[in-house]
């Protein structure tokens, strides 16, 4: 059985869809399947990496406004 440290360790590749062999893949699925604590991490390693631009260029004001936009989405605003 997997260990949450190894998951850990690899849930950037997962994440990210860097290449992993197959085996390991599925054995960090089956992990995730049976342990919520990885499940909310790779959640949120997922959402942070979606507002992250994908490229290594500096980040433009707008799209800095567009991030911070996007994680103080008010939930009850008229
Ligand atoms: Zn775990």
């Amino acid at each position: 059985m997997l260990k949450c440290q190894h998951l850990v360790e690899k849930a950037d590749a997962l994440v990210d869809g860097s290449p992993i062999s197959l085996r390991e893949r599925l054995a960090l699925r089956l992990h995730l399947m049976m342990c919520h604590h990885c499940r909310r991490y790779v959640r949120q390693l997922r959402a942070l990496l979606g507002f992250l631009p994908r490229d290594k260029q500096p980040l433009e004001e707008a799209a800095i406004e567009d991030i911070l936009k996007k994680l103080d989405t008010p939930q009850d605003q008229p």
